[in-house]
């Protein structure tokens, strides 16, 4: 049985905890590896290489760190196939979403290659007579990455480019169910000149998380995954001192309107609900639609389901793989099971029930679903879209404003006005006019609202370089000593 260890100090470190746990092919339900899960003391052993690791990295300069961030950008572009083979073999992902992973999270190392140009600080020359004051931005030492199953490795990239790129060195600690990309791009960050020591991946668990958020060589922890322990990570990680920017889960909304096109919105609501089965932040679970085309909506969706592709992402024909684990399967199941005993409409039951291999459940369509109703108020992360009929605009955006979720919406439209006052009302982080997954991209930041995001900074771009540095200004002078007094009052500048 493979086994997915640690990486420390450039190399694959073996786990001595004595505790494993086991990692599957989604797609057939077998095992095919175990993944070490540190303790405390071998998460105390990487934050003490990482910070042995720091003194020198924050002195290497600037066109030095760009330089290794475009080698790492060459090496991960140039092995694409090989990342997603990972994503594939671990998540389930198909070869169209894994490879649009990866695509996606190099787009955030190539962002990082500009850091020369991110870092540059404000000069202010003659803030008073003979007084020059600039501000510069510095790394904060050892900072950590606590990352979801359902990108092991575009949200890494995420956070580890931008991090690095600051001069801090970094542990990522992946999710234990599809463990192995992380080891791999561990590979290609020493192939590109990563000295040893500034990038290291402890595998684990609660007892890794814990540490990570207590240890107090630890800067920052920028966390993803579900709300609860978003919430958790937040406030241990604050408590201890730390600064902490947890994403969380979301329920995100797509609004459509009487006037848009049905075709295109069926569409986009078909994509954004299925794709990677569902287990995406930014997917599509709910579509508020106007009462006066619901109908036409729903059935023009549930015309296109059948034809969704659903198998294992080894099949290159596959559109849509299974879920994670059989405990998710389950959890799926048991919504679209809750949703007719509350009342809703299950229009099409994408439940298989044949025993069938994998942890697969197809596309599953409900409409008449009603806030209070469990497949609406929670996360379900699996191919479940779900139908609230709305009277328009404004019942729409009332309902998105008071879900406890703000991650990302949608509004499908062909009325311009509408849609800049969609903008302007609704209570989201990432917004999307006719676009129904709108991930930032990545010179700009990604983040939601609400019970979505604990913390202020949102992630990567912009706000993922304040996160991981620290501002400091100077203030300086070189007058004539001779010219020099002792002056207790208040420094004025004019
Ligand atoms: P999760 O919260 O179960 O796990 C995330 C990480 O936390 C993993 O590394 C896991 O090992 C660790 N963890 C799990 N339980 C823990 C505990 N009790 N104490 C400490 N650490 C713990 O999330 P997941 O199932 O891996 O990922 C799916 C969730 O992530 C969904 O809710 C999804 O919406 C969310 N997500 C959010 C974003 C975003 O950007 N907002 C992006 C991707 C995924």
């Amino acid at each position: 049985m493979k086994r997915i260890s640690h990486w420390m100090n450039g190399k694959v470190v073996a786990g001595t905890s004595g505790n494993s746990a086991p990692v599957y092919d989604p797609a057939t339900g077998e095992q095919t590896a175990s993944v070490d899960l540190a303790s405390v003391a071998e998460v105390d052993q990487a934050v003490a290489i990482a910070e042995a690791a720091a003194v020198e990295w924050r002195t290497t300069s600037l066109s030095r760190r760009a330089e290794i961030l475009f080698r790492i950008r060459e090496l991960v572009d140039a092995n694409r196939k090989e990342i997603a083979a990972f994503l594939t073999a671990e998540h389930g992902k198909v070869p169209s979403d894994a490879l649009g992973e990866v695509a996606r999270g190099l787009e955030n190392i190539e962002f990082a290659c500009g850091i020369p140009h991110l870092l540059k600080g404000g000069y202010s020359e003659q803030a008073a007579t003979g007084v020059d004051v600039y501000s510069i931005r510095q790394p904060l030492g050892v900072v950590a990455g606590i990352t979801p199953f359902n990108f092991p490795a575009m949200v890494p990239m995420w956070m580890f480019a931008n991090a690095l790129a600051c001069g801090n060195t970094f542990i990522l600690k992946p999710s234990e169910k599809d463990p192995s990309a992380s080891l791999f791009l561990a590979e290609l960050l020493a192939s590109a000149g990563l000295p040893a020591g500034c990038f290291n991946v402890v595998q684990g668990d609660k007892v890794a998380v814990d540490r990570l958020l207590e240890h107090p060589s630890v800067k920052a922890v920028s966390f993803v995954g579900s709300t609860p322990i978003a919430k958790y990570v937040y406030e241990t990680g604050t408590a201890h001192g730390k600064r902490i920017q947890a994403l969380g889960g979301a329920k995100n909304h797509m609004l459509v309107l009487a006037d848009a096109d049905l075709n295109m919105a069926a569409d986009a609501a078909v994509s954004a609900a299925y794709g990677s089965s569902g287990e995406r932040c930014m997917a599509v679970s709910v579509i508020l639609a106007a009462d006066s085309i619901a109908d036409d909506l729903v059935s023009k969706i549930a015309e296109r389901i059948p034809n969704v592709v659903v198998g294992p992402g080894a099949d290159p024909g596959s559109e849509m793989g299974p879920l994670i684990t059989a405990e998710h399967r389950s959890k799926v199941e048991g919504y679209i099971a809750g949703a007719s005993e509350e009342g809703a409409h299950v229009v099409v039951d994408g439940r298989r029930n044949d025993g069938s291999p994998g942890y697969f459940v197809d596309p599953t369509l409900i409409d008449s679903v009603k806030p209070g109703m469990r497949c609406y108020d929670d996360e379900i992360f699996g191919p479940v879209l779900s139908v609230v009929r709305v009277k328009g605009y404004e019942d729409g955006v009332a309902m998105i404003n008071a879900n406890q979720f703000a991650n990302g919406t949608a509004i499908f439209t062909r009325d311009g006005g509408a849609a800049r006052q969609f903008q302007f009302d609704i209570e989201v982080g990432m917004v999307g006019i006719n676009v129904p997954i709108p991930v930032p991209v990545s010179y700009y930041s990604f983040g939601g609202w609400k019970a979505s995001l604990f913390g202020d900074t949102h992630m990567y771009g912009p706000e993922g370089i304040n996160f991981y540095t620290r501002g400091k200004v100077v203030t300086s002078r070189w007058p004539d000593p001779a010219t020099s007094t002792v002056n207790l009052g208040f420094p004025e500048t004019r």
